[in-house]
């Protein structure tokens, strides 16, 4: 069992400056769909609904980020464990929550605490119970109330003053396997969430609510249920044709756990959903079908929750190839045509950028070393998937990127000056897949990915090793890694698909991102480093060692009282057992 014993720590940074007025509003509809408009504050996990984490401000910028040194930090208290918390800031306060969803509030400006309300989670009964780690990756912010996603099942939406509940509601329960890590987003007067924990024995969805009462608005599943009782809507009826039989009693997987976006004008929100579990098609009796909608993109309308449009990135997964990670949306230029496009750095190795209107598919290409396909279909965007890369009971087959993913949670950011997107990615991603012979499938038992695996030293002997390679190496395509090493920052070109400068650090986990008008990237390392970039060539300009570790949260910026902070949240002290 890992068992931190370390505090969470929160510190804030600035340059001095001069002072400035700011007017707080209430958080409404307006508010966030303008949120870029109001730098001073940050209002929804991705900084604005298109989850763009650039900030206009440019105090700090690249003439003086050398500057940079501590204005405050706080200590959160006890408990530790990765921090993957991205902070909000409305009416001077900074709002965060932790890895066991206790959320606090801040004075902005000092760090001083306002409250906190913890959730009391029954931590022995529901860690059992957490696929993935114990997580939080944020809050929602609306009409003076904090929604909070606690990660035994619970949404919670506190009074953003005094911190008192106001409303509950029950996204799922734990003892089904579910868990709520990720950031709930506004949507049209709705919040909605998604569950985690696909490696167990779990049919994914969303669940949107009344963001001001919590009643139950709606709910999406990702993935068809048992065929004989009546299908849910007209998708998942379309949707069941594209598995085998008794697939469902086994779950189906297609958890939503990370990326969403909302495109107010087209009035969509955007959801990536993850594996198909078990992981192998060959347990789901898929072999050859999509399985939808696993692995995929989809846009819901959010007033009734109804599909509009997907893209699958991964038809048939194997690979544990969720397709969760961060959904940005931008106007950029393509070959001479103003698009409004959806992009996303894939686990499976691929950019994709898509039209975030129609669901088209406008390009694709490998950012890392990838093997489990030979490319896109430059029309369709279904990928053209090694025959090898499909596997069975016997010959073990190294697939690239592995479950890891070339970029996984890390935020990243996309500077419109630059034309950049900055990627934390891991270059070096790969797994040793078979089908595990003795994978049965019991109601109640948690692990049901179905992969022979390596194991922890019992006391009856030490660990059996991974699986060796043994089926012939795919083909790789994809730009070559930086040698020597394996954790990156790429700063990505969406509209030519190349990679335009890379410095090392970061990883798929861990190494999330902020970029800013003052010319800037700014990075969080595992390890505790904060580095800043210059955000149009990488130039390295800053590299402070904050002292925190044991997982740390991407940065953030806001600014008030004429001074612009960056914070970053992580851990101190002794970390036994990881
Ligand atoms: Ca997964």
């Amino acid at each position: 069992m890992n068992k931190t014993f370390s505090a969470v720590l929160l510190a804030a940074l600035a340059v001095t400056a001069a002072a400035f007025a700011q007017n707080s509003k209430k958080v409404d509809d307006v508010a966030l769909r303008n949120a870029a408009k109001n730098p001073g504050e940050w209002l929804t996990y991705g900084f604005t609904q298109g989850e763009t984490r650039f900030s206009p401000l440019d105090q700090i910028n690249a003439s003086n980020v050398g500057r940079l040194g501590l204005a405050w930090s706080h200590d959160i208290g006890k408990g530790g464990g990765p921090q993957e918390d991205t902070p909000l800031v409305w009416n001077n306060t900074l709002y965060g929550i932790t890895n066991w969803s206790v959320v606090f509030a801040l004075d902005a400006r000092t760090g001083e605490e306002k409250w906190h309300w913890d959730p009391e989670i029954n931590r022995d009964a529901v860690r059992p119970k957490v696929c993935c780690g114990v997580v939080n990756r944020g809050l929602a912010i609306y009409q003076g109330l904090i929604i909070a996603p606690i990660i035994d099942g619970r949404l919670l939406a506190l009074d953003a003053t005094t911190g008192k509940p106001v409303w509950e509601g029950r996204v799922s329960y734990s003892q089904d396997g579910y868990t709520v890590t990720m950031a709930p987003r506004i949507a049209h007067g709705k919040v909605v969430v998604g569950v985690a924990g696909a490696e167990y024995p779990v049919r994914g969805y969303i669940q949107a609510f009344d963001a001001l009462t919590g009643k139950p608005a709606w709910r999406f599943y990702t993935v068809p249920g048992d065929p004989s009782k009546p299908f849910e809507n007209p998708a998942l009826k379309k949707a069941a044709e594209t598995w085998g039989p008794n697939f469902w009693k086994l779950g189906g997987g297609g958890s939503v756990w990370d990326g969403m976006a909302y495109d107010a004008d087209a009035n969509l929100l955007y959801v990536g959903t993850g594996n198909g579990g078990p992981w192998p098609e060959a347990l789901r009796n898929s072999k050859g079908k999509d399985n939808l909608y696993v692995c995929s993109i989809l846009a819901i309308n959010p007033d009734t929750g109804e599909l509009k449009w997907y893209y699958q990135n991964v038809p048939g997964d194997s690979w544990d190839f969720d397709s969760v990670q961060q959904l940005m949306l931008a106007d950029v230029t393509i070959r001479g045509q103003q698009r409004k496009v959806l992009m996303q750095a894939n686990k499976n190795g691929f950019y994709y950028v898509l039209d975030r209107v129609t669901g088209q598919f406008i390009s694709g290409q490998p950012f890392v070393h990838v093997n489990w396909a030979k490319g896109l279909d430059e029309k369709t965007g279904r990928p053209f998937i090694n025959d090898g890369a499909h596997y069975g009971e016997e010959d073990t087959v190294q697939v690239m990127p592995g479950p890891g993913g070339a970029h996984n949670w890390a935020p990243m950011s996309f500077n419109p000056a630059a034309g950049l997107v900055y990627i934390p990615t891991s270059t070096a991603s790969s797994f040793n897949y078979a089908v595990d012979k003795e994978f049965e499938f019991h109601d109640g038992k948690m692990s049901n990915t179905g992969i022979r695996r390596g194991g922890p030293a019992t006391a009856e002997g030490p660990a059996p090793p991974p699986p060796v390679a043994t089926a012939p190496p795919l083909p790789v395509i994809g730009p070559d890694p930086i040698p020597g090493q394996r954790s990156v920052l790429v700063a990505y070109d969406p509209v030519t698909q190349r990679q335009r400068w890379a410095v090392p650090g970061g990883g798929s986990i861990g190494g999330g991102t902020v970029t800013t008008a003052g010319n800037l990237v700014f990075q969080v390392l595992p390890d505790g480093r904060l580095m800043a970039y210059t955000a149009d060539k990488g130039e390295k300009l800053l590299e402070i060692q904050t002292g925190m570790r044991a997982g740390m949260s991407p940065p953030m910026t806001y600014m008030i009282d004429g001074k612009q902070y960056i914070t970053i949240l992580g851990g101190v002290g002794l970390v036994v057992g990881r």
